[in-house]
């Protein structure tokens, strides 16, 4: 089953992503992971992705599908994958449409995670706090919520057209929010 997470930064979608991981034996396509990991290794990938990521700005669509499309061609990716973070755009989300229908399948769940403004920028403050992650300044947290309101966003009713998103209540504890995934997933 490929399943996509979607929803604003600081959503929790990364959590919950590796919990279902976990649970269902399925490989992560956590597009954020992969480009911080690149930006550590300093491969030429990691390089490009940098500057776009510290100004809370999206990686272009090119470089993103480059990533995706390695990641489903090996073994591992055949019995489904958690997408996460991916697609942030229209364009993404037409590409691995059209690249997974190239395979006989598509994208079979999508979970929209809720979470009022003030506490994502609550969350995504604090975790900066924490992880000292570079893009999780004021400035960088008010750019990425933008961002994702004009970019992704969106990508609910295009979801919503193929009749496969639903959306939780993404507040609470990670339980509470591992029960809501499950019900829509319907992990036994
Ligand atoms: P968050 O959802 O908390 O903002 P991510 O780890 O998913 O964090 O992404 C961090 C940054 O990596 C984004 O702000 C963006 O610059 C880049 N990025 C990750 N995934 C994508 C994607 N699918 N398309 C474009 N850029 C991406």
């Amino acid at each position: 089953m490929n399943i996509v997470l979607l929803g604003a930064p600081g959503a929790g979608k990364g959590t919950q992503g590796e919990i279902l991981a976990g649970k269902l034996g399925v490989p992560k396509v956590a597009t954020g992971d992969m480009l911080r990991s690149a930006v550590k290794a300093g491969t030429p990938l990691g390089k490009q992705a940098q500057a776009y990521m510290e100004q809370g700005e999206l990686v272009p669509d090119e470089v993103i599908l480059g990533i995706v499309e390695e990641k489903l061609a090996s073994a591992d990716a055949e019995s489904g994958v958690i997408m996460d973070g991916f697609p942030r755009t229209l364009a993404q989300a037409v590409a691995i449409d059209e690249l997974l229908s190239a395979r006989g399948s598509r994208v079979h769940k999508v979970v929209n995670f809720a979470v009022p403004d003030g506490e994502l920028t609550v969350r995504l403050l604090g975790r900066a706090a924490v992880e000292g992650r570079a893009d999780d300044t004021p400035e960088t947290v008010r750019k990425r919520l933008e961002v994702y309101r004009k970019e992704t966003e969106p990508l609910i009713s295009y979801y919503q057209k193929q009749s496969v998103v639903k959306s939780i209540d993404a507040t609470g504890t990670v339980d509470e929010v591992a029960v809501r995934v499950d019900e829509v997933i319907a992990v036994p």
